[in-house]
């Protein structure tokens, strides 16, 4: 997202308080090592030695296509953008994560291309004007 002037809005405490659903933020486990997305308070395989020991870690929202689909039947709200991309994303972290890839033809999505998360509207709250927000990812490309 761009900074209005200044660099103040995209310090590092900014970033740190902004929702962790805008931010890629997952939790580590300080016993194993292992991240979760999204943030949890205890690592599933360490259980009791993980706790107070899940730290937060911000993910770069760099990845590849695992597999993906082209949906031709929108859900509720998706009625402008069919078709579009729903891809399984490896995240170099280790993490997958299930998202709509945007900025390219359906046909040009391919297994193993780059992408990267970049924050987008979701939905808009027709009578209440509420639009939200989350990531979706776009090409890489070269
Ligand atoms: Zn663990």
């Amino acid at each position: 997202m761009s900074s209005r002037g200044g660099g103040k809005l995209a310090s590092p405490r900014f970033w740190r308080e902004f929702p962790s659903r805008y931010n890629l933020i997952a939790s580590e486990c300080g016993n194993c090592g292992r991240v979760f997305l999204p943030t949890r308070m205890m690592c599933p395989k360490c259980h009791r030695d993980s706790l107070g020991k899940m730290k937060r870690t911000g993910l770069g929202g760099e990845g590849e296509v695992v597999t993906y689909t082209i949906i031709h039947t929108p859900q509720e709200g998706f009625e402008l953008q069919v078709p579009y991309v729903m891809a399984i994303i490896k995240l170099k972290e280790g993490l997958h994560l299930t998202g709509q890839i945007v900025d390219c033809e359906p046909e040009e999505v391919d297994m193993g291309m780059k992408v990267k998360a970049v924050l987008r509207r979701i939905s808009e709250d027709g009578a209440a004007g509420t639009i939200h927000y989350g990531y979706k990812f776009t090409p890489v490309w070269g």
